[in-house]
């Protein structure tokens, strides 16, 4: 991966920033900043680490209310059987002996003109700035036939935990000569080539452990992220186990009826032994409960700081937001994380805010020991994120085995540093 000027520069600001004192702000009446952060996932565990580094001062509360976290990357790998799910999950230890009041709960409302968050037990808690970072929700009203109780018979295994281990757990259990169909949505949704890895990965296992069995993918789009890529490996692995089918050729699926394990789209309808439905997505529903989501169903943000652009005092991060072209990542969650936690600190002791450049890097495996890679680099100058030209870029097509092999080492070098970045 080439490692741009662009990127260094960013990553060297940020942690020049790691000791920015609170100097107190005219702004607060209060002489410690109440630092609210609503989601322990990639995004809101880095926010509320990083507001603790730069401003030590405050008091930073972290409101998740599952008690472990269970990582989407790599969960593609526990899907293809080469990775145990134990691997995924951490915990917020860390964060707790780090002086950030965790609170095991669901935050249920926010009321932005009082500056308060109301949790399940009713109980409430003041602010003076609220990053969300709640990830996704599923749009159950967006796919004709799947409801809430479709994904027990259909997984999309779109948020990793229980659905992760059906979908695998539905793989090993199907007869050889099985049919398994995946429904890609169209964009946006969380981890644009996300599907594609998975997509690789099942086909792997079907090669080596059912190769009488196929995968079809019945997409929604023409155009999907490392295309060239994917379509190299695929051709070049696995033939005879894998078709794409675009939406050009009708791949949008319209409908899927879980009792009968079909999926339709406008010309034909598939029957299948295994269905991976990925669903339509929108930000997770506090987002909108909060006011900081609009008719999309995402959150319009001021690029510089990830101030919502509908509400005073409230931050958004992560999949919840409209930050494209970043890419709804882990990666971009947590560097957004960093920049938003650095401005509220610079805003909170006067300081200006300034644009800054953002990158993002998503690993995806096209077989157990070979990845490829896509990085974009990012101006959030005059209030909107632009890819910079001449930065980033594809892995090399046609590259030479170890070439893929090296990116897979990365990429595992990747999940550990930003799950030790995240959670301790
Ligand atoms: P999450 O990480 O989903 O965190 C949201 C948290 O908010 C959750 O813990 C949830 O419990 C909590 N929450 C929600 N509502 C509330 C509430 N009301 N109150 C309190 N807490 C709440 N990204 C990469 O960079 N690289 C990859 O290789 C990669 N692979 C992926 C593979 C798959 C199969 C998938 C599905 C995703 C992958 N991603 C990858 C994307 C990545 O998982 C997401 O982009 C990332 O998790 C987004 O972080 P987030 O903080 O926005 O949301």
């Amino acid at each position: 991966m080439v490692w741009t000027p662009q990127r260094r520069s960013l990553l060297a600001g940020l942690a020049g920033a790691a000791a920015l004192p609170f100097i107190g702000s005219p702004a607060l009446a209060q002489p410690r900043p109440r630092l609210v952060v609503i989601g322990g996932g990639f995004g809101g565990a880095t926010a509320a680490r990083f507001l603790k580094t730069y401003i030590a001062d405050a008091d930073v509360t972290l409101i998740e209310p599952q008690a472990t976290y269970t990582a989407c990357p790599f969960s593609n790998l526990v899907i293809g059987g080469l990775r145990e799910m134990s691997a995924q999950t951490f915990g917020y230890d860390r964060l707790k002996t780090e002086g950030i009041n965790v609170i095991q709960e669901r935050a249920e409302d926010v009321d932005p003109s009082a500056r308060t968050v109301t949790l399940g037990s009713s109980d409430t808690l003041s602010y003076d700035r609220l990053i969300l970072s709640p990830g996704i929700d599923i749009r159950w009203d967006a796919l004709e036939g799947y409801g809430p109780d479709a994904q027990q018979v259909m997984p999309h295994a779109w948020k990793a935990g229980p659905q992760t281990t059906l979908l695998r757990d539905q793989l090993e259990a199907m007869e050889d000569g099985g049919l398994v169909v995946m429904s890609v949505p169209a964009a946006p949704y969380r981890c644009p080539p996300g599907p594609y890895e998975r997509a690789s990965l099942i086909a792997h296992y079907l090669k080596t452990q059912k190769p009488a069995s196929k995968l079809i993918i019945l997409d929604a789009k023409d155009q999907f992220s490392k295309q060239p890529l994917f379509l190299e490996a695929w051709a070049q692995h696995y033939p005879d186990h894998l078709q794409w089918v675009g939406a050009s050729d009708f791949g949008r699926v319209v409908s899927v009826d879980p009792a009968a394990m079909t999926l339709s789209t406008d010309f034909d309808t598939y029957k299948a032994d295994v269905a991976n439905v990925i669903p339509p997505q929108k930000a997770g529903e506090i987002a909108a409960r909060a006011g900081v989501a609009d008719q999309t169903g995402w959150c319009p943000i001021n690029p510089v700081d990830f101030s919502s652009t509908l509400q005073d005092n409230i931050y958004v991060i992560g999949d919840a937001t409209i930050a494209a072209p970043m890419p709804k990542s882990a990666f971009s969650a947590n560097l957004q994380a960093k920049l938003c936690a650095l401005q509220i600190a610079r805003d909170l002791s006067g300081a200006a805010i300034e644009p800054t450049v953002l990158a993002n890097t998503c690993y995806s495996y096209v077989t157990p020991d070979a990845a490829v890679s896509i990085t974009g680099v990012y101006s959030n100058a005059d209030g909107k994120l632009s890819s910079m030209d001449g930065a980033g870029g594809l892995s090399p097509a046609g590259a030479a085995p170890a070439i893929r092999a090296a990116e897979a080492a990365e990429a595992e070098a990747w999940f550990k540093q930003i799950t030790r970045q995240t959670f301790g």
